[in-house]
């Protein structure tokens, strides 16, 4: 692409090339407001030298995703497909409950992980977002609720949309500084949340980088043999190498880290299932947050009868391990985990 998205850089990177063009680098603050603050995608009335509209505008873009589509559950979970500059598709979908507006957001367009009980793999890889795309797709949640005289406010921001976020750290880490920064999003760590399907070596470069995010990680099965069976990069590492990962952070971070385990008839849902996942999270500062297998097309995967899942979490709780269901939302859109597919839809819907 010609121009990056001036989103994309960061505080100092901007302050950096507005000195390098000889302008007052505090200017940096005064466009970032009203970019994320404003959520304006033009520069027409900011208050700064024409010359200065001028160089940004033939330097950077400040629009960098195009709405094409808008989808409403009936459970109020809005679901937006854009377009990307260069025409690749991205999802982002918008969860409200009482007190909480949760904006889960794409880091890639497509995935190249290509775990079996997930749409979006069926779309391959196209290429990762830049956080300026990142950062848009929350602005623009902010933005519609603006213009809809909603008095909701974005509260929490998952990385859990489409693609693997350890897959383009840089971009997701620049993210989050920027919804931290006090001087725009302002959001604490605990309402970012990172969520990856194993990337175990990248999940210490969190900390070293000093990512403000809470991380969680996609379990999904207990036993490496059910796990590589779902998710190929489990041979690239496997549940020690990655729970290894995850001890080094809990140990360093002293924070508390989410394992998602999705709920599988036969696979993931049995009594030796439950056995493995006490073993796994017991000894560990870890919840688990688990769901019921989302339809996903794939014939070999089945949801749990009620029954099933009853008897697994029971096993499980019995143990005083913590786990929770969490509803899926917006599956009548198919805005739910393991949903967002812009290539499918026109077969799915
Ligand atoms: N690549 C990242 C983030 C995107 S997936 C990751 O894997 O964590 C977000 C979550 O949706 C993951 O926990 C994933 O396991 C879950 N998921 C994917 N497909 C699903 C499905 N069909 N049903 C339920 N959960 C699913």
């Amino acid at each position: 692409m010609p121009f990056k998205d001036i989103k994309s850089l960061s505080r100092e990177e901007l302050r950096q090339f507005l000195s390098d063009n000889g302008h007052k680098p505090y200017r940096a603050d005064q466009i970032r407001v009203w970019l994320f603050c404003q959520m304006k995608q033009t520069y027409e009335g900011l208050n700064i030298p024409a010359e200065l509209c001028e160089l940004l505008e033939t330097n950077f873009r400040i629009k960098s995703l195009n709405e094409e589509t808008k989808m409403e559950s009936q459970d109020g979970t809005i679901k937006w497909l854009y377009k990307t500059a260069d025409g690749l598709p991205v999802e982002t979908v918008m969860i409200p409950t009482e007190t909480r507006a949760s904006v889960c957001v794409s880091t890639q367009s497509g995935c190249a992980m290509n775990c079996a009980f997930c749409r979006t793999a069926r779309m391959g890889l196209n290429r990762s977002l830049e956080s300026g795309e990142i950062l848009e797709q929350i602005i623009n949640v902010h933005r519609y609720f603006l213009e809809n005289a909603q008095e909701r406010k974005v509260t929490n921001v998952v990385f859990m949309g489409m693609g693997e976020p350890l897959m383009n750290l840089d971009a997701v880490h620049r993210a989050c500084v920027c919804l931290h920064d006090q001087k725009t999003f302002s959001m604490g760590k605990g309402r970012l949340t990172i969520s990856t399907s194993g990337v175990a070596p990248k999940i210490s470069e969190l900390l070293e980088r000093g990512t403000p995010c809470q991380l969680a990680v996609s379990l999904v099965a207990a036993d490496n043999e059910t796990r590589e069976s779902l998710m190929p990069i489990n041979k690239t590492w496997n549940l020690t190498e990655l729970l290894n990962a995850v001890d080094s952070y809990l140990a360093q971070s002293g924070e508390w880290v989410t394992l998602e385990y999705i709920l599988i008839k036969d696979k993931t849902c049995t009594e030796a299932a439950a056995q493995n996942l006490i073993r796994i999270v017991k000894p560990r500062r870890c919840k688990v947050n688990a769901i019921v297998l989302n339809n996903n097309e794939n014939p070999e995967l089945q949801a749990p009868s009620e029954q099933e899942i009853n008897e697994f979490l029971e096993i499980v709780r019995a143990k005083a391990v913590q786990i929770n269901i969490r509803n899926s939302r917006g599956c009548d859109i198919y805005a739910a985990c393991g949903q967002l597919a812009e290539a499918l839809n026109g077969r799915m819907l």
